[in-house]
């Protein structure tokens, strides 16, 4: 568990925006694998590998999910394209339960959908 939870941490740090020097100087050597976390490139890859998979996986339930419980239909937002009113809303918890609701609207005129936060 120990060990696992450290990886996580290491692959977060690897995928840090904020940190792009250590992500290329693992990528290049100059930091070795093995001090980053004991383990091969190879392994490292395929960790995250299967992390984005998880994730994109993930991702397309929640769509399959969304298109169809339908949602409320509302006149609140305006459409960008179209600049119709007649859109259906649906609110999703998309992170942690302690994160604000995501609201996705989807237009009824052109089908448009667009996130609102
Ligand atoms: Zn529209």
């Amino acid at each position: 568990m120990k060990y696992k939870a450290r990886l996580r941490s290491r692959i977060s740090n690897l995928k840090d925006q904020k940190n792009p020097d250590l992500r290329r100087n693992v990528l290049c050597g100059n930091i070795s694998a093995q001090r980053i976390a004991c383990m091969s490139a190879e392994e490292m890859a395929s960790a995250e590998l299967k992390q984005i998979r998880e994730a994109l996986t993930k991702e397309s339930i929640r769509e399959h999910q969304l298109s169809k419980v339908g949602g409320t239909e509302t006149d609140m937002f305006v459409c960008s394209k179209c600049h119709g009113k007649n859109c259906t809303y649906t609110q999703v918890q998309t992170r942690s339960a302690d994160e604000p609701m995501t609201t996705f609207v989807l237009c009824n005129g052109c089908g448009n959908r667009w996130k609102f936060c």
